[in-house]
Parts: C-alpha cells; structure tokens; sequence
C-alpha cells in the first residue's frame, strides 16, 4: 500500500482530487503533452505520453509507421514509439518497463487524476507484466 494512502484516504479521494487535478493537468500537459487519460503509463514509456499516438496505441506502434519513422495518420509526426523506445534506452532503471503489457485505455477515467487513480489501484487492473 502507498505511505500517502492513509492521507487521502481520510480527506476523501473525490475532495483529494479536485485540489490535484488543476496541478496535474496544467504541469503534464507543459512537459508531457498529457491528454489527461487517468491511467498514466509515463514511466513505461520513456516519459513519451502514448495517448499523443493519433490512434492511442498503448503496446507499441501499428503497422503503418512510415520508412522515414513518422506516422501514417499524421505524416508531418515522428511516431510516438520511437520515441518511447529511444528514450527508454536512456532510463536507467524503467528501460525495461516498455515490455509490460498494458490493458486497453479505459475510457471512464479520462479526466480524471492518475495520480489518484494509482493511489486508489483502479489504472492498474488487468494489467499483464511481462516475463
Ligand atoms: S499516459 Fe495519460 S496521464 Fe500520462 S501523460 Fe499521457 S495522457 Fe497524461
């Protein structure tokens, strides 16, 4: 269990989230382009936020990357998951993390805190680590 759980616990998820997603929205979507799924898998993705992938692709990139590494759907962008590959070489302790299989994007937490949905358990059903 998470050391802040108790703490939230007690005010009430619902009243710790109105006062953190405000922060969380403006601060990732500066650094990280967040589009505010709820289930964030950052650090899976070498910090590349895969909901930037214009088909929202969370298991790596779709069979039409182009030769030049850019996207099918928006050609003028490079494709997401070269990025996340790339940058996750570069982590020292998530590179592997990109191997673990994620579950579909659960569409009902989109707007809401993912740094309250980690702590309340809900990003993370059914999700399947690899071996
Ligand atoms: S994975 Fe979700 S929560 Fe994380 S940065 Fe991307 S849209 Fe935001």
């Amino acid at each position: 269990m998470h050391r802040l759980n108790p703490f939230f616990a007690r005010i009430g998820y619902d009243r710790a989230a109105k006062i953190i997603l405000p922060f969380e929205d403006v601060g990732k979507k500066l650094v990280f382009d967040c589009r505010l799924c709820g289930q964030c898998i950052l650090h899976y993705t070498g910090m590349t936020c895969p909901m930037t992938c214009p088909k929202n692709l969370r298991n790596g990139p779709c069979g039409g990357v182009r030769l030049n590494g850019h996207c099918e759907v928006k050609p003028e962008m490079r494709c997401v998951w070269l990025d996340a590959y790339e940058r996750s070489q570069k982590m020292p302790i998530w590179g592997r993390e990109l191997l673990t299989e994620q579950p579909p994007v659960n569409w009902q937490l989109h707007g809401t805190s993912s740094w309250i949905n980690l702590l309340k358990g809900v990003d993370r059903r059914l999700r399947v680590v690899s071996k």
